[in-house]
């Protein structure tokens, strides 16, 4: 029976963690989250890129519960916006927006703009408690729609358009959306080499000794 490791997702997102189990059954892992421990601080999102994010994101936690940690940071570009919202993607409509209001004001800033390029872009990190890491990434290009469509999927699901499946994200299953999405497509590549990852965990990670203490009386 292989050893069992533990992997803590950098995230409180309930729906994330059920995904992501979901895809990485099979192997010696426990997969716990945030939820799975007691208080720790939160982290500072302070990155300009989704790279930096991750890392952070995955170091912290690595850091504070001496386990090894993955994080994803996830957002969308857009072209004619110069790459906005970005990793702004969140916040982009105000801290307390509702995702059908980050909806409208991106169809609001591209009306009348014919280039509606965009990409979705993931960057997954692994972390261990000494700070190394390991980074994964997921982008798929669409167009940003004239107007909603489709009720499933969150965020800018609704507004982003695949063509090669003439569905926006929002018409499409979580099976289908997670075959070409940019967190499924980061997430494919870590499920294809966890076997690496996990040995690679094994190296880097602290190795605490017992001491024996010698009494003299
Ligand atoms: P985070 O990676 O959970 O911080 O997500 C950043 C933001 O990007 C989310 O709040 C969504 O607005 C947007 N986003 C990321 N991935 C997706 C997706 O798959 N569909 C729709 N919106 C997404």
């Amino acid at each position: 029976m292989p050893e069992e490791t533990i992997l803590v997702l950098a995230s409180r997102n309930t729906g994330k963690t059920v995904e992501i189990k979901d895809m990485l059954k099979g192997f010696p892992i426990i997969i716990k989250d945030l939820n799975d421990f007691g208080p720790i601080p939160p982290v500072v999102e302070t990155g300009t890129t989704f790279d930096e994010n991750a890392y952070i994101k995955a170091s912290f936690t690595a850091r504070i519960l001496g386990l090894p940690a993955m994080a994803d940071d996830s957002g969308l570009c857009v072209e004619a916006l110069n790459g906005a919202p970005g990793v702004y993607s969140a916040r982009y409509a105000g801290n307390d927006a509702t995702d059908e209001q980050r909806c409208t004001k991106l169809l609001q800033d591209l009306q009348g703009l014919s280039d509606r390029n965009a990409a979705f872009e993931c960057v997954i990190s692994i972390a261990v408690s000494t700070g190394a890491a390991l980074t994964y990434e997921g982008r798929c290009e669409g167009l940003i729609a004239e107007k909603p469509r489709g009720t499933s999927g969150f965020g800018y699901d609704p507004i982003f358009y695949y063509p090669p499946l003439n569905k926006t994200f929002a018409e499409m299953s979580r099976e289908e959306k997670s075959q070409i999405s940019h967190r499924g497509l980061a997430l494919n590549q870590v499920r294809d080499e966890l076997d690496k990852i996990l040995i690679w965990i094994k190296q880097n990670s602290p190795v605490f000794e017992k001491v024996n203490c010698h009494h003299s009386s």
